[in-house]
């Protein structure tokens, strides 16, 4: 049987383009079928958009399941990789999120659905611009930003529950483990010795940090002046 992959059967030798709200019931569907099962991930990713975080050239493929570039050699990830992290972050509706490379914006306002406040840094100027000008169209008003080196972390803002990594860092920053809060939880995707990049969970605990290896991942690297002093941070 011939199938069509996109858009509705032809009437009249016609193909009828989805509308947004088919497309992303499919998306659903299809993360339900990759086993994300927490329910309020899947309402979160239900409430937003993707299509108003892509560059209107690849909006007819904002919900398929895959990255798509956002400009300044940068991408949106994939909606499953997204729930995944997002189930595995386990926001709490009165928690405090650190996501370090905002990118499209399209992670930080999944979170906004799930927790009191996302912070989210992003080291592009343009991009960030972008997602902001994002967040105020859709009148996401819980999320605050910032445009800098991520790796530093937002010590100003205090102590995060959950800190999120949505680019590849070659080890954990004990700077950002610093800010996590008692009980806290940070996931980033590190890149190993065999080359290969894995998701790894820290958890903070009264008598140190537990660590834990979840999946291979596949994310553009964290670029960061790791050494110099935040101007931002440094009193004048
Ligand atoms: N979370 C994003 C979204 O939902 O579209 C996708 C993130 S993209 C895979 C990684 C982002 O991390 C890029 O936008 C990149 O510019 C940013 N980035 C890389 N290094 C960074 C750093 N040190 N501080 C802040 N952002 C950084």
């Amino acid at each position: 049987m011939n199938r069509k992959r996109r858009g509705a059967a032809p009437r009249g030798g016609v193909e009828v383009p989805p509308t947004p709200g088919a497309t992303r019931a499919r998306l659903l569907m299809m993360l339900r079928r990759s086993g994300v099962i927490d329910e309020k991930v899947l309402a979160a990713v239900e409430r937003t958009p993707r299509d108003a975080f892509v560059p209107a050239v690849f909006r007819d493929r904002a919900y398929e399941d895959t990255a798509l570039p956002i400009g300044s050699g940068q991408t949106i990830s994939r909606p499953s990789v997204v729930a995944f992290m997002t189930a595995m972050l386990a926001p709490g509706l009165r928690m405090r999120v650190l996501e370090i490379g905002t990118g499209s914006g399209y992670q930080a306002a999944v979170l906004t659905w799930l927790c009191r406040r996302v912070y989210t840094i992003e080291r592009h100027r343009p991009l960030l611009s972008e997602a902001e000008a994002r967040f105020q169209r859709l009148r996401l008003t819980n999320i605050t930003t910032r445009c800098g080196d991520g790796v530093r972390g937002w010590p100003r803002a205090g102590l995060f529950d959950r800190i999120l990594v949505t680019a590849a860092a070659d080890d954990v920053s004990s700077v950002l483990v610093d800010q996590l809060a008692e009980g806290g939880r940070m996931l980033v995707p590190i890149r190993e010795h065999d080359g290969v990049q894995r998701l790894v969970c820290l958890t903070r605990t009264d008598s140190g940090v537990e660590v834990e290896t979840l999946r291979e991942t596949s994310f553009v690297p964290l670029v960061g002046a790791y050494d110099e002093p935040d101007p931002q941070e440094v009193a004048p």
